[in-house]
């Protein structure tokens, strides 16, 4: 941590700031200019935290050094980190070395919508099922979700796929219900600074996808993911789900930088979604080239049998052609960037 000392400030307003940095067995250096001092301090960053370092006389500003997340910072573990979803038995790695391909249906419908959708999604080449049972919607009068029964039809229908599941959790009422029905939790856009149910799928025991806040800066999104990893939980996977701008013609932005800079920030692995960005088909393939052109660990995308009858985002879920045009690409670029197929390595275990 840097103190800049004001240009008035006396040399007992410098005295008072190092003794009370002293005070917390931190050590303080001062170093002084012509204009004004500027003091460094080495020490427990959360001792200077309750010192109220600006509110003392002669203080102009502090500055941070050290990043305020720990635990999922890349500061404290240099190494990337690999999380693996699902049973003992057939573990999906998303990390540095792979890329994931998770796909299916925003909402579950019905049984029959389920099972179509991870079919068309399975034989995309995805290796992980996405899928609502509950639905964080902007108006209360649209589908909610089907709950429970989601719950039962998601898990009966990735047990039969072989595809282990990823479903989003919105209440903390629900965390255990929820875990003990599928391989991953989701915390969406809406939630990530929902700090009481951060700290709750922190002890789910479960691994957790994170997406970033619409409204929400990298470093609340690490910090969000640092709720998580506080409760013992490391098993997180961040999300670049596009943020909120001017331009209108997109559902959201899809900030690209996000990724590479999380990345670097983080040694939590970084995907995306391409399609809750947009909000439209077809940029999902063009968007989805571009996360692995810049280095995502996976991509996470909605299919549907049929878009014109879904009860949630059916503009940007994909099928024939343009799932095919997916597959493709997922098939094929993520080995140009040196990387293996998440579905081969499981299966490899
Ligand atoms: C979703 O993935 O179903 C979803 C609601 O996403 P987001 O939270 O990114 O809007
Ligand atoms: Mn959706």
């Amino acid at each position: 941590m840097v103190i800049v000392m004001s240009p008035a400030a006396t040399d007992e307003d410098i005295a008072h700031v190092v003794e009370r940095v002293e005070s917390t067995g931190g050590q303080a250096f001062v170093s002084k200019g012509v204009n004004r001092a500027i003091i460094g301090l080495i020490g427990d960053l959360e001792s200077f935290h309750h010192l109220n370092l600006r509110t003392l006389r002669g203080v102009a500003t502090v500055h941070r050094i050290s990043d305020p997340y720990k635990l999922v910072s890349r500061q404290h573990h240099p190494q990337r980190s690999t999380v693996w979803v699902g049973p003992a038995d057939h573990q999906v790695p998303i990390g540095p070395d792979t890329f994931t391909f998770i796909a299916g249906p925003c909402a579950v419908e019905s049984a029959e919508q389920t099972v179509s959708a991870a079919r068309m999604a399975a034989s995309a080449g995805a290796t992980l099922l996405r899928g609502g049972a509950y639905k964080p919607r902007t108006s209360p009068y649209a589908f909610q979700g089907l709950g429970v029964e989601g719950l039962e039809i998601l898990r009966s229908v990735g047990l039969s796929t072989g595809l282990p599941v990823v479903t989003e959790v919105v209440d903390v009422r629900d965390v255990e219900t929820v875990a003990s029905h599928v391989d991953m939790l989701q915390i969406g856009t809406r939630n990530m600074a929902n700090f009481g149910l951060l700290q709750e799928v922190g002890q789910s025991g479960k691994p957790v996808l994170l997406k970033r806040g619409m409204n929400s800066t990298i470093e609340e999104w690490l910090m969000a993911a640092e709720y998580i990893a506080q409760r013992g939980n490391l098993d997180i996977v961040l999300c670049e789900r596009g943020i909120r701008t001017f331009e209108p013609t997109t559902r959201n932005t899809l900030d690209i930088s996000a990724v590479p800079l999380a990345q670097t920030l983080s040694h939590l692995p970084v995907i995306v979604d391409p399609s809750h960005a947009a909000g439209r088909k077809d940029l999902v393939v063009p968007l989805t080239r571009a996360a692995i052109a810049v280095g995502a660990d996976g991509v996470i995308v909605d299919v549907h049998p049929d878009p014109e009858t879904a009860l949630c985002d059916g503009p940007q879920a994909l099928l024939g052609s343009d799932l095919r045009e997916l597959a493709q690409a997922v098939r094929q670029l993520p080995k140009v960037m040196g990387r293996h197929d998440a579905g081969a390595v499981a299966r490899a275990r």
